[in-house]
């Protein structure tokens, strides 16, 4: 254990250790203080209200299901089970549209700038947001491009609901990203630019490539406002799923956060959201692969910019194509880094074992990096004995996709090795 106070102690070196040996590890601050001023509480409930005014526009452009256009998740409720107390789980898994997290941030983004090019056009009526699809708007937009890197989610998320206003779409997609993602957005009509490359470096190249180019926007996902903003929004829904099942959580009964993380922006975000509302009642654990503990190094190690995993002897391979990102988000460590109370580190077994595990003991659909949630809970649970508080404790898995990947890809990683 460390305070995280700088410098690398005898702790934060056992715990390098222990990562470079594919071993799972915790890393727990005592006191965490409260999110420093780098993000105003005011972009979030103005990110809210954008999601508001743009339910009957995303409603109209994806018809297919019948919906209210607002991109929620439910709150479930799962038995305790063998060595694990009762769980909730934010089944983000199953957000519409995208069937990922990324459908908050990355939709929140690419939302912002269609209501930003739409209003200079004049193309917009604030009081129809439907109109953004009717001719007048859509030959504005066809003439815009949103360009993103992507280790898949994200690219997916952007990349689908962009080409659904008619925006162009262009993707870059690093070494991680699935066949099945790259092809889905092929067949929608966006641009996919593979690398052979890590996720640092598939932003590099996006960043670059979009430089300069007109009527072009590019989400950065190592340094957006807006998406982090986009994932702090879930905290008032998940607030308002909490109240309506029982007392709200207090310092002394908190709730425990499981959320699975990659560059930081969504669990980020979502702990900025929930400490907002809710202050130390929350305690807020990243989750990520051994290899890929990029946030986990920040914390231990910390510098600007974050150190990579490499330079700790870590790999970055990991079946959780989600979380497999070598470099943590400045703005993350800036924005909630005092604020983040542990980190767990998840060795893919145990990812293997919790996504045929909630399959088959509870129906969920998980991909890998948000199976790492359910991992993480034996492992800080353990380290965390003795914490009086925490005998009282609620604990929250956050399920950040799955639902959308493809039958054969499902039933490979459920027979895949033990
Ligand atoms: C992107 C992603 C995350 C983590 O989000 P970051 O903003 O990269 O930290 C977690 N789970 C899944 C499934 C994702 O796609």
């Amino acid at each position: 254990m460390t305070g995280g106070d700088g410098g690398m102690d005898a702790a934060a070196e056992n715990i390098f250790g222990r990562l470079a040996r594919g071993l799972p590890a915790v890393w727990r601050r005592v006191g965490s203080g409260a999110p420093p001023a780098e993000i105003d509480g005011a972009e979030v409930d103005a990110a809210e209200e954008r999601f508001r005014r743009f339910a009957p526009a995303l409603r109209a452009a994806f018809p297919q299901t019948p919906w209210d256009g607002r991109i929620r998740s439910e709150l479930l409720t799962l038995a305790p089970q063998e060595g694990l107390p009762e769980l909730l789980v934010k089944a983000d898994h199953a957000l519409p549209l995208t069937g990922s997290i990324k459908a908050r941030g990355g939709v929140h983004e690419l939302l912002w700038r269609i209501e930003e090019v739409a209003r200079a056009a004049g193309v917009l009526d604030p009081d129809d947001y439907a109109s953004l699809l009717a001719p007048a708007a859509r030959a504005v937009l066809a003439g815009e491009t949103v360009m993103v890197a992507s280790t898949g989610n994200l690219g997916f998320s952007i990349g689908l609901v962009a080409r659904a206003f008619g925006l162009q779409a262009e993707v870059h997609m690093s070494h991680d990203a699935k066949a099945w993602k790259k092809e889905r957005l092929r067949r929608i009509g966006a641009r996919v630019v593979e690398y052979q490359a890590d996720y640092t470096e598939a932003v590099a190249g996006a960043r670059a490539a979009a430089a300069g180019r007109a009527r072009t926007h590019f989400v950065d996902d190592e340094n957006s406002r807006r998406l982090f903003v986009g994932y702090a929004t879930a905290a008032r829904e998940l607030v308002e799923q909490l109240a309506a099942r029982g007392p709200l959580p207090t310092p002394a009964a908190p709730l425990v956060v499981y959320l699975p993380c990659g560059v930081g922006g969504a669990p980020g975000g979502i702990t900025f959201g929930l400490k907002r509302l809710l202050g130390a009642a929350v305690v807020a654990v990243f989750v990520e692969p051994v290899a890929s503990a990029c946030v986990l190094a920040a914390l231990l190690d910390p510098r600007d910019p974050p150190p990579s995993v490499y330079d700790h002897g870590l790999d970055n391979r990991t079946i959780a194509d989600g979380l497999a990102v070598p470099r943590a988000s400045a703005l993350v460590l800036r924005a909630v880094g005092p604020a983040i109370d542990a980190a767990v580190a998840v060795p893919d077994d145990a990812m293997r074992i919790w996504v045929r595990r909630a399959w088959t003991r509870h129906g969920l659909r998980l991909e890998p990096s948000a199976a790492a949630a359910f991992a993480a809970v034996p492992l800080f649970l353990a380290a965390s004995l003795g914490e009086p508080a925490l005998a009282r404790a609620t604990h929250l898995v956050w399920t950040t996709g799955g639902s959308l990947v493809p039958q054969e890809e499902f039933a490979a990683l459920l027979d895949g090795p033990a």
